[in-house]
Parts: C-alpha cells; sequence; structure tokens
C-alpha cells in the first residue's frame, strides 16, 4: 500500500536505502551496480564525502535566500565556474531547479531575444523528430518523442520538427556520412525557407541523443553545417545537453566535440550529479545584451531558482570532476566500454548498432540484423531487459520506440565518472546475461 503515485502503478519497486560509489543498496540489502547513473545523472556516484562535505556546510550557511532580495556566494561562485569553462561566446548563468525548467527557459529566452530587438514575428520553434527535451508543456512541445507527446498535443504550443541525424537508421548505401550529414542538416534550411525565413526563432537539439534513441551521435559536420544554417537566417541555436552534456561524452560539453558554440546551452543532469535539483541555462552575450539594453530584464523566475543548496551540489560536483581529472577516467573507461561491448556484442544477431560516446553508449536491439528490423514492440524487450538487469543487480537504461516512437528498442549504459575497469566489465557481463534472459523469454535465444 502507496500514497505515492509512482510513475507506474503496476511497479513493485525495491526501496534505496543506501548508496555509495558506483552502487545502491536495497532494504534487504541487495546491491545494484548503477551502470546508468540514474538517467544519466549521477555522474560522480552515490555519497560522495565531498559533496556531502559541500552540502553540510552550505546547510549550516544559508539554505535558501529568495532571488528577489539576494544573490549568494555559492551562486555567483557555481555562475563564474561554469562561465569560465563555458563554450566560446556564452557569458551568463540563469539557474533553475531541472532539465525541463531550463528548457522552458532558454525557449522564452529566445522569444525575449527577437521582441527586445525589433523581430517580434519570429516565434516558430524547430527541433528534430525522436529528441527528448522535458515534460512541462513547452519542453514537451520542442521534443520529438512521439509517444510522449500524444495525450497532450491539444495543450502544445506549434513547433515544428526535422529528421534527427541518425547515421544507423537513415544514413542511405553508398552515401558517406559526411554526406548523410549535410543532408540531415539540409532539412533545416528546408523548414525554415517553409516557415518563413523571418518568421523562424530557434533550432533545438540535443548534440547526442539520449533517452529517446540511445546516445545517438552526430554524423561528422552536421553542427557546423547546423550552425552555419542558423546563422544566415539568424535564428538561435539552442543545445539541450541536460543529458549529453557536463563530461558525459568525455569533454564538459558535448559540443566542443563538434567544434561550435550554441547562443543557449542547457545543462542539467550530471550539473548536480543528483545531489541536489539542479539545471541551468547559459546564454551568450548577445542575448545579454539584448535584455539589458532592452527593458532590463528577463521576464521569468521560479521560487528556487539558484538555490544555495543546489548551487553547493553544482559547485562541488564539478570541482571534484576537474580535481580529479575525471574527464580522463570517462574517456578512458569510455574506450574500454567500447571495447567491451564490441567483444560481447559486436557478433550477436540480435544487436544491430553499438554508439556513443565517453561513457553514454548504447546498444539498439534488432529482430534481423541484415534488414535492421526492430522487435514486435509487443514484445517490450527493453522491459524484458530492464527487469532481467534489474534481477541480477544492475541497473541500466533501456527504451522502446527507438526508431519512430514505437518501433525500436535500445539499452543506454551510462556509469558514474568514478567507474573502474572492472566494474566496465562487470557491467557488459551482467548486461549480457540480461539480454540473453530477455530474448530467451520470446523465444529468440
Ligand atoms: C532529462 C532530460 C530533460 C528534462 O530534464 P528534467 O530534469 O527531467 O526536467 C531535458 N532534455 C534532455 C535531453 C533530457 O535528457
Amino acid at each position: 500500500m502507496t500514497h505515492l503515485l509512482h510513475r507506474s502503478i503496476q511497479s513493485d519497486l525495491p526501496v534505496a536505502a543506501r548508496g555509495e560509489g558506483v552502487f545502491i543498496y536495497d532494504r534487504d540489502g541487495k546491491v545494484y551496480l548503477d551502470a546508468s547513473g540514474g538517467a544519466a545523472v549521477s555522474s560522480l556516484g552515490h555519497g560522495h564525502p565531498d559533496v556531502l562535505k559541500a552540502l553540510h556546510a552550505q546547510l549550516d550557511t544559508i539554505a535558501y535566500a529568495h532571488t528577489g532580495f539576494f544573490t549568494t556566494e555559492v551562486a555567483e561562485k557555481l555562475a563564474d565556474r561554469l562561465i569560465e569553462d563555458a563554450p566560446e561566446g556564452l557569458d551568463k548563468v540563469y539557474l533553475v531547479s531541472g532539465g525541463s525548467e531550463a528548457m522552458e527557459a532558454a525557449l522564452k529566452m529566445a522569444r525575449q531575444y527577437f521582441v527586445e530587438t525589433g523581430q517580434p514575428g519570429r516565434r516558430h520553434v524547430i527541433a528534430r523528430r525522436q529528441s527528448y527535451h522535458g515534460n512541462t508543456l513547452g519542453a514537451l512541445a520542442a521534443g520529438g518523442n512521439a509517444l510522449r507527446r500524444t495525450q497532450f498535443s491539444p495543450l502544445l504550443i506549434e513547433t515544428h520538427h526535422i529528421a534527427p541525424c541518425y547515421a544507423y537508421r537513415h544514413q542511405h548505401e553508398g552515401e558517406s556520412l559526411e554526406n548523410y550529414g549535410a543532408r540531415a542538416a539540409g532539412e533545416l534550411e528546408d523548414k525554415i525557407l517553409e516557415l518563413g525565413e523571418d518568421q523562424v526563432m530557434a533550432f533545438v537539439a540535443e548534440p547526442v541523443v539520449g533517452a529517446t534513441s540511445g546516445a545517438v551521435p552526430p554524423a561528422p559536420g552536421y553542427f557546423r553545417k547546423i550552425r552555419e544554417i542558423c546563422d544566415r537566417y539568424g535564428v538561435l541555436l539552442i543545445l539541450d545537453e541536460v543529458m549529453c552534456g557536463m563530461g558525459r561524452t568525455g569533454t564538459l560539453h558535448a559540443c566542443e566535440q563538434e567544434g561550435i558554440s550554441p547562443d543557449l546551452l542547457v545543462i542539467a543532469k550530471g550539473l548536480g550529479g543528483g545531489y541536489q535539483p539542479i539545471g541551468a541555462v547559459l546564454l551568450s552575450g548577445r542575448i545579454f545584451e539584448a535584455f539589458e539594453q532592452g527593458s532590463g530584464f528577463f521576464q521569468h523566475g521560479h521560487t528556487y531558482m539558484g538555490h544555495p543548496m543546489a548551487a553547493a551540489a553544482g559547485l562541488a560536483v564539478q570541482d571534484i570532476i576537474r580535481r580529479d581529472n575525471l574527464l580522463a577516467n570517462v574517456m578512458a573507461m569510455g574506450a574500454h566500454l567500447t571495447d567491451c561491448l564490441a567483444q560481447r556484442f559486436g557478433q550477436d544477431p540480435r544487436v544491430g548498432d553499438i554508439r556513443g560516446r565517453g561513457l553514454f553508449q548504447a546498444i539498439e536491439l534488432v529482430e534481423n540484423k541484415e534488414t535492421k528490423a526492430p522487435f514486435d514492440p509487443a514484445f517490450k524487450i527493453h522491459a524484458r531487459i530492464k527487469r532481467e538487469a534489474m534481477q541480477r543487480g544492475l541497473m541500466v537504461y533501456p527504451m522502446g520506440g527507438t526508431i519512430d516512437g514505437r518501433e525500436g528498442d535500445h539499452v543506454l549504459i551510462a556509469p558514474p565518472f568514478i567507474a573502474t575497469k572492472t566494474d566496465i566489465e562487470t557491467i557488459v557481463d551482467r548486461l549480457g546475461a540480461a539480454v540473453d534472459a530477455a530474448t530467451q523469454s520470446i523465444g529468440r535465444a
């Protein structure tokens, strides 16, 4: 009997009692290796003593001061830190409580920027199918996850979607990756011209697509072409790095590997590593100046924005990642994960694609490797894998609807940055056993 409305009403969840490093212990003493960091959140693992120390110290100083009355040292320090490490041109930070809130703020910043600069006709948002940008209405409207959107569609603001950059499914036979990337990016230009080049406000994309299609990296040159198109038509580029950012792919920001900077960068999950709810928008100097020289404020706000406890968590997590040189470990353990996955699943007829960057990787499951035909969605093979993995003491992040919101299955792997070689090997061992058991359960050994 529970009074909580859980994510799934029919679920029988274990009770998490304690966390330490890469492990979560339930109330019955069962140990789970957290190979997904929840939803790619726990970048430092659980119970990190230095984060706990920073949180205790902040709690003893001040836990909450409304941002309409005060700023706090800890929020200022976190902002300094984020700008010091930011992609070129990003100059200010807006601190909120999570990814969806950050996405909403970014969309409103884009709109207000054009109102302040005398282009009030710009109102269209273009995003991509098979993306996720959050569950609040504005963020949900931007997202291209058909399953999540359908029943709420009458409530969603008008947005427009182009194809994702998803080589495994959309690259043509005989087409180079570069040419495929250019073709995929070209859809943005077509859509801008269709909507009217002075009517489009922003393009939104995840540099490496997260939960919806499973660690899908862009084709080489794709984002450089996207940046050029945005510049050509005066459209703001919003990059959603809520999941793929803050070190997950081996660089602090995923867009660094594309050689571009956005106008608005949205971060969250790995920023506070799960120690507190926190998200942020990093905005360009140009957008800030439009606000400064225009109305003098950004017309938005939340009760908990810039929360001192959340800022303390973000600052501590980011300090430790830098101090312990953990991005180097993300690169090294990411390469080891790639090798282990290739060894275990490379010849596996049920695994069509292995992909991702750093400690952000996925396998895509198929019924037929030749034709890339997915499993019948009725089997819910992703849910079976999750169940089998949990039984074996492994948390991974499987999802269905990989291809179009309905068909396709993948398993996302996103362990903490402190993972060791042994952890990586245990993850792939247990995942292999879970995939075996799940496919056997539908008679596809
Ligand atoms: C999780 C996620 C969000 C939403 O963040 P919440 O903190 O759950 O609101 C937005 N964008 C991406 C890419 C995400 O993975």
